[in-house]
């Protein structure tokens, strides 16, 4: 099953994908959030429940999750990005956040920052937690997802670097698309042997499969719950292959205009243009 959060006519609600078209749940008796919906534990409900069809062109696809309570990501998770960063193969997970307020749509823009013209992508498998839970083991991580979507991690490679963390530099506003759809785990299962692909203007500049993951979705559960609390909503980014523009030679750094699409198997795509900052953003 495919869900999705929508914008139209003024609200925002959440439907079920069927083809090109999609079931609005509005009207069922479910809960109008993807959030809400997750922490009634009612996928099954969410397959059953039938409502108005509309066509998918006429409605805006939001983030599947509006601001999930957190978003992990996982930096050196595929052998080919390692060598082209030149660090070491890390011997534990390399976790990092980005900030709920950095989610943004499967086809909206984002920001190339005022501060920043060092942009890049990140094409990412993302994984969304579906119970509240604690000490996974690897066995039965599966259990606790509610499906799978398509991340860039867009990052801003001078703030990410120049200091020791990572949180500002993958943190502005828009940088974390994801969508186009939440495709529950039933179809996908631990999302290993997934192709997935980045193009930039239609150039292609990532390819690689999820197989090739260091550290694979159940051990990141396991790890990640180890220390706190996995939540119904929660993302988790888990890394990026080979062919970010910060390793090209010389950097092909994005800039407005510019067209960035991920797409992973059986997930679909996510595409997303550049644009400045606007001024308006926050009022200051
Ligand atoms: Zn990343």
């Amino acid at each position: 099953m495919r869900l999705v959060t929508f914008s139209h006519d003024g609200s925002t609600r959440i439907g079920r994908l069927e083809g090109e078209s999609l079931v609005d749940l509005a009207g069922s008796n479910l809960p109008g959030t993807m959030m809400e919906l997750l922490e009634a534990n009612a996928l099954d409900a969410a397959a059953r429940a039938e409502g108005p069809s509309m066509p998918l062109g006429d409605v805006t696809l939001e983030s599947p999750i509006l601001r999930p309570p957190k978003i992990l990501a996982v930096g050196l998770n595929y052998a080919d990005h390692v060598a082209e960063t030149g660090m070491e193969k890390p011997a534990f997970p390399m976790i990092f956040n980005k900030q709920s307020t950095s989610a943004t749509g499967p086809y909206s823009p984002f920001h190339r920052p005022r501060v920043s013209d060092k942009l890049d992508y990140e094409g990412e498998l993302a994984v969304v937690i579906g119970r509240r839970c604690r000490h996974v083991p690897k066995e039965k991580a599966l259990d606790v997802v509610a499906g799978y979507c398509v991340a860039n991690d867009v990052s801003v490679r001078d703030w990410q670097i120049r200091v020791p963390t990572f949180t500002m530099g993958k943190s502005f506003d828009t940088h974390c698309p994801l969508g186009p759809a939440l495709v529950t785990a039933d179809e996908v299962g631990d999302g290993s042997g997934l192709a997935i692909r980045t193009w930039v203007n239609g150039e292609e500049r990532q390819s690689s499969n999820t197989r090739e993951l260091i550290f694979d979705v159940p051990t990141l559960i396991e790890h990640l719950s180890t220390a706190f609390t996995l939540e119904p909503g929660d993302v988790i980014s888990t890394g990026t292959p080979g062919g970010v523009a910060v390793a090209m030679k010389p950097p092909q750094w994005l800039v407005p205009g510019d067209v960035v699409r991920v797409e992973i198997e059986g997930l679909g795509h996510i595409e997303n243009s550049v644009i400045e900052e606007p001024d308006t953003a926050t009022g200051f």
